[in-house]
């Protein structure tokens, strides 16, 4: 098998399943309780909010703030935007976002609509300097600014640092939410709120987390018991949490190693005739998206499947509808319909990547005919 589909969920690593383990069998007691077990459960959650601060800024000081558990990026884009524009009125505040979001973030925005607030999303397509052009959106009226630091369909980024540090800038009390699922361990992130999620680097599904600046006031989507300080009741899964902290120490995806298998990938397409690349260089390189042009992605998609190689037709998330995102960034209609995303991993080879490409090429001799 290989695997070239890791935008969409990741192969959790050999550390993390075994941490998973070793919490279910040794501390499986509820966090909240008073006993030894407890306390144990207790600590892994400490230990592990530690490593998490200390990660998602990429080495400088750890994040000034506090980590939320959630049951993923869903939960915590919904608990960042929800959770903190229960407190604003409609009509005199507006939201700046990004016509290119997750669906956890842009049906949210769209419930925003329905209650009048002002939303403006930008389309990268229609700007040079897209942070640039988030910066510029907001005045003093804005409450929030949502953006994605790495886009899931093509790598697109922006400067999360610049933008975080110049909204601020420009309005100290703009909440600042970055959507880093992409991002995380990979680029350098800033916020008052952001979001990850463990299944995307190589820890379990069903756990994520949302980063609260210090300060930074949001309501609870969930009520109940009261856990983590009244932010998230339900009893904390400390397996998965353990899990979380293990796959992050572990984590050894580097820039380099992404950017050589793009560069072998970039090489090897450009043999074949009529592809159009839809990453440019400024993507992140771990994701690449091309267009065979002349061969519909699903039927590229389970043509390479035969051969198993797994790969994504533009968003694993949309599943074959339409969702506007690669329009928004510039991609045609035409494209779309034929566009493939690749993403890697560190156990990926250029071996791997030669092997794609053979699939490829094999799949257009036998359509294109
Ligand atoms: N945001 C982005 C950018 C994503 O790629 C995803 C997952 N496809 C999500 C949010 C949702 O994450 P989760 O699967 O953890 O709910």
């Amino acid at each position: 098998m290989i695997y070239l589909d890791n935008a969409a969920t990741t192969k959790p690593c050999e550390k993390c399943v075994r941490a998973v383990n070793e919490a279910m069998s040794e501390s499986f007691g509820n966090a909240s309780s008073l006993h030894n077990l407890g306390t144990s459960s207790m600590q892994i959650m400490a230990r592990a909010k530690k490593t998490l601060l200390a990660a998602v800024t990429g080495g400088k000081s750890p994040f000034d703030g506090n980590v939320l558990f959630t049951s993923g990026a869903t939960e915590s884009n919904n608990t960042a935007l929800l959770g903190s524009m229960s407190r604003f009125r409609p009509n005199t505040l507006k939201i700046v976002s990004t016509a290119i979001e997750h669906p956890s973030v842009s049906k949210v925005l769209t419930r925003f609509e329905e209650d009048e607030f002002e939303v403006l999303r930008l389309a990268p397509k229609n700007y040079e300097d897209f942070t640039g052009a988030l910066i510029d959106a907001v005045d003093e009226n804005t409450a929030l600014l949502s953006a994605m630091a790495v886009n899931n369909e093509t790598g697109f980024q922006i400067d999360v640092p610049r933008l975080y540090r110049e909204v601020k800038r420009k309005n100290p009390k703009t909440i600042v939410h970055i959507d880093a699922v992409q991002g995380f361990l990979k680029v350098p992130l800033d916020g008052d709120l952001i979001s990850i999620s463990g299944h995307k680097i190589h820890s379990t599904k069903g756990i994520g987390a949302l980063f609260i600046r210090k300060g930074e006031n949001i309501l609870p989507l969930l009520s109940g018991g009261g856990q983590q300080n009244n932010l998230r009741s339900g009893t904390e899964p400390v397996e998965l949490i353990a899990g979380l902290e293990a796959a992050v120490k572990a984590y050894h995806g580097d820039r380099e190693k992404f950017s050589e298998l793009k560069k072998c990938l970039l090489e090897e397409l450009s043999k074949l005739s009529d592809i159009g690349i839809n990453s440019d260089d400024d993507c992140i390189p771990n994701i690449v998206n091309f267009s065979v042009r002349g061969v519909r992605s699903e039927i590229m998609l389970h043509s390479l499947e035969e051969r198993g190689i797994f790969v994504s037709s533009g968003s694993a998330c949309s599943r074959g509808k339409k969702s506007g995102v690669l329009d928004a960034l510039g991609v045609s209609d035409k494209d779309a319909d034929c566009a493939i995303r690749v993403s890697f991993s560190a156990e990926n080879t250029p071996d791997d990547v030669r092997a794609l490409c053979e699939g490829i090429s094999k799949t257009i001799e036998r359509v294109r005919r």
